[in-house]
């Protein structure tokens, strides 16, 4: 399914310029494998990436169940 999230998220970054690799790749943020973009980052900067989530995603209108068992990925591999 093409990006429809970037629609769905009224706080969606696209629109204000910053790159999604999700949306650069076609897919939702449900379908994206966050974890080896998180991994990637420095360990002070994948706290604050998972603390943002994990407190955003939630309440996003974008937010499926698939994202739920990513959150749960992130809390053990992380
Ligand atoms: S994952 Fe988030 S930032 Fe990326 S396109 Fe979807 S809503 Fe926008």
């Amino acid at each position: 399914m093409a990006n429809q999230c970037s629609k769905l998220n009224p706080d969606c970054l696209v629109p204000k310029g910053t790159p999604c690799p999700a949306y650069e790749t076609d897919k939702n943020c449900w379908e994206y494998d966050w974890i080896p973009v998180l991994k990637s980052l420095p360990e002070e900067e994948q706290k604050q990436w998972g603390d943002f989530m994990s407190r955003k995603c939630p309440q996003c209108p974008a937010f499926r169940e698939p994202m739920k068992d990513m959150m749960e990925r992130m809390k053990k591999e992380l």
